[in-house]
């Protein structure tokens, strides 16, 4: 007898090969096919006597069958069958194309559904490449009904996959509920086993919704609580209270007061919840979400001073030498204002000589910084080398020294890339750890430097503050799915005075209008990006393509320019070096397929081109954009694209309407769906989840729903059915 546990090989008519199949689409029993659901239907429930079937229409008719026949044609070497049907009230011819093998089971004289689109040929109406099925089989499955179309991999076809679900589909019945009968009624919910027996075979339009949202619900609504109970788990660790004192309070305003800028709401806001939390004894779990640009290593850098003046240590990682080199730049530059003075410093960073040029940076005496400022010992540590600001100068420092300094508590700000959960590496008292691109860094990665560097602080086991950050911009909805676990602060405002950066779709008539203008440009000392098409089945093609502009740039277009490339599979340290040589200004134009880093602060480079552009979400061509526009040069992004499609080129003028990533991220999520999202392609959501993404008022009733199953019963105790089905859920999802 079969059961939701048979294995696939007990089902009838299943062999060897299609067990391989269903095994690599993650099926292994009864239950696991009755999870594998349709992603659409194809509408066949229009059955239609034949007198009255009208062109165009998609439709069902029921008749016999008068004559069948395969023909080969002489000029294309193709095979049609061509059927004549007829019904009480008249005949209609049906034709499909090289699939001689169906006149084995359509013979003259037997009864069959059809259902396909009407189409006018020659000598009248015929029924085209229709879906078939012979009467008298009981529930038509493939015709006269919406019929469930299922993700055709490894070789499985949607008729395969409807008959072998046709054979379980009483089973449905067996599923157990696990969802909370108050659930259920709150929200309307179908039951599980009807909405399983609906989402296969629907009754309508409606019931297949209702199936939709049940089960879409049920994905949500566990990827909710999990993410809920993490948050839970984390926050029962300890962290180090951080007890402000009112002068550091003080201090914090002042250093804010006397920077060189004005600090915008959204980093006064983030600033200020950032620091609320190291009050409490849990520790922080918060993900900076901000727009290329916005400003989000100087928030890192307020709070860190905030808690390294209350005599704690801090860690900020980054994912590249060049990004750590930069934010330490950047740090020095902003808690040593010795530079102020003489505009002496002896940093190679680019950016930082560009910025001791500004007249922002010659501070009135009166406005300088108090002198204890000065004595916040900051470090850079990377795989290749090891610097300490001390005494307002940088020097270098042996690795060994550096890591003795860390360990007694002598360094405050630690800034470096992976190198910092190098097993060597001991900190005194680290009570804050920030994670700049935090989805440049593996799951484990992130998890060293938030659980491995515990401290004993006290007596007490303390994990470090958290702080996450992205430039990826998902909207807020979206976040608290992904990043459910997770408090969120969104840095949703650009700084004042940025130059609104010129971006306009190049015909490909004006080719050379372009490289012209951006010939200019380089003679004007500036640099430029050129971004290769993105090539998602193959990274070999990716990088022949990205090899091929590198060639046709530094040959054909510009012989006389240093033309430098980029690609993913180069080494990192061969990366970072071209990285640091652009940054430098040894090279003038960067060729990069799309991993160019995003951090990465080049305030001489003036142009984006993005070839092929419209192959990327708009979120993501936002991002190649805020690469350039960070100096004070105007700035252009030119997108390139050969397509001619009316709605493409819709897509892409968004983006010159709009400047703001979050508006665009919600606008890829609606015109191509969540899937197109850097980061939540990524998140190993279940397909109905997945799809579920673009809809928020169900997001938000499953978040009201979650929230009170956690506070009835925050390890889910009283529900012991919700518990399991979590428990095999997560066992299967892998979220990242
Ligand atoms: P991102 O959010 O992309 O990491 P950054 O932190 O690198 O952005 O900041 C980009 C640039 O903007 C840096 O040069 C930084 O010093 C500058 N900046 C940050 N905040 C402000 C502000 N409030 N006003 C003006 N410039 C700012
Ligand atoms: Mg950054």
């Amino acid at each position: 007898m079969l059961t939701l546990e048979s294995k696939i090989e007990e089902l009838p008519a299943v062999g060897p090969a299609y067990v391989r199949k269903l095994q690599k689409v993650g099926i292994e029993t009864a239950r696991d096919l009755l999870f594998y659901f349709p992603f659409r239907y194809d509408d066949f429930s229009d059955v239609k006597k034949i007198s009255e079937v009208e062109l165009g229409n998609v439709v069902s008719v029921v008749g016999k069958i008068v004559d069948i026949q395969n023909i080969r044609t002489r000029r294309k070497k193709m095979s049609l069958t061509e059927a004549l049907i007829e019904d009480e009230t008249g005949s209609i011819k049906a034709i499909w194309f090289n699939q001689p093998f169906l006149t084995r089971n359509l013979k003259k004289g037997v009864n069959v559904c059809l259902s396909g689109k009407i189409v006018f040929v020659q000598d009248g109406f015929q029924i085209s490449n229709p879906s078939y099925e012979l009467l008298g089989s009981g529930q038509s499955l493939h015709t006269a009904r919406l019929v469930p179309i299922y993700h055709e991999t490894e070789g499985l076809s949607s008729k395969w996959l409807r008959v072998h679900l046709k054979a379980v589909l009483k089973l449905a019945d067996e599923v157990e509920e696990f969802l909370p009968p108050s659930v259920i009624k709150n929200q309307n919910l179908l039951s599980l086993s009807k909405a399983i027996l609906q989402i296969h075979f629907p009754d309508n339009e409606e019931s297949a919704k209702a199936a939709k949202r049940r089960l879409a619900f049920d994905e949500l609504f566990l990827i909710q609580l999990y993410m809920m109970m993490q948050k839970k788990k984390w926050q029962e660790n300890k962290a180090i209270k951080i007890k402000f004192t009112r002068n550091i309070e003080k201090e914090i305003r002042d250093f804010i007061e006397k920077l060189p800028l004005k600090l915008t709401n959204a980093q006064k806001i983030s600033s200020w919840n950032i620091i609320k939390d190291f009050k409490k004894n849990r520790p922080m779990n918060r993900l900076l979400e901000g727009d290329v640009g916005s400003g989000k290593t100087l928030v890192a850098l307020i709070s860190a001073l905030a808690v390294v003046k209350s005599g704690y240590q801090v860690a900020f990682m980054a994912p590249t030498e060049i990004l750590a080199r930069q934010h330490f730049a950047e740090a020095t530059e902003r808690f040593s204002l010795d530079c102020m003075k003489n505009g002496v410093h002896s940093l190679e960073c680019n950016k930082f000589q560009v910025k001791q040029n500004k007249p922002s940076c010659r501070l009135k005496p009166e406005l300088q910084f108090s002198n204890n400022l000065r004595d916040i010992k900051i470090a850079l540590l990377t795989g290749s080398e090891s610097k300490i600001l001390i005494n307002e100068k940088v020097e270098k420092i042996s690795r060994s020294k550096l890591m003795e300094k860390i360990k007694i508590g002598e360094i405050g700000l630690i800034i470096g890339t992976h190198a910092l959960i190098g097993k060597k590496v001991k900190f005194y008292n680290l009570a804050y750890s920030i994670i700049d691109e935090q989805h440049r860094f593996g799951i484990e990665q992130r998890g060293k430097l938030q659980n491995e560097i515990v401290s004993i602080q006290e007596g007490l086991k303390t994990v470090p503050h958290l702080l996450s950050m992205t430039a990826t911009p998902i909207p807020r909805t979206l976040a608290l799915t992904v990043y459910g676990d997770l408090d969120l602060s969104l840095l949703d405002e650009m700084p004042r005075g940025r130059q609104k950066i010129i971006t306009k779709l190049v015909a490909p008539a004006n080719r050379n209008l372009a490289y012209k203008f951006i010939g200019g440009q380089v003679q004007k000392g500036r640099q430029v990006f050129v971004i290769c098409p993105l090539i998602e089945e193959s990274d070999v093609l990716e990088v022949r393509s990205a090899t091929e502009e590198y060639e046709k740039l530094s040959k054909n277009i510009y012989p006389d320019l240093k033309i430098g490339l980029l690609y993913g599979k180069m080494k990192p340290k061969e990366k970072e070096e071209i990285m640091q040589k652009f940054s430098q200004g040894k090279i003038d134009i960067l060729v990069s397929t799309s991993v160019v880093e995003v951090g990465i602060d080049i305030p001489n480079a003036s142009v984006m081109l993005v070839e092929g552009s419209d192959r990327f979400g708009l979120a993501q061509l936002h991002q190649f954009r805020g690469r350039v526009g960070r100096g004070e040069h105007q700035s252009f992004c030119f997108l390139f694209t050969d397509s001619t499609a009316s709605k493409t080129h819709q897509r892409l003028k968004a983006l010159i309407r709009c400047d703001n990533g979050f508006e665009l991220a919600e606008q890829d999520l609606k015109i191509r769906g969540p899937g197109e999202l850097v980061g939540i392609r990524q998140s190993g959501l279940p397909d109905l989840a997945m799809a579920s993404l673009a809809d928020f008022e169900l997001i938000k009733v499953v978040r009201e729903e979650a929230e009170k199953i956690i506070a009835r019963s925050g390890s889910l105790q009283k529900y012991p059915k919700l518990f399991e089905k979590l428990k095999k859920f997560t066992e299967k999802v892998h979220f990242e």
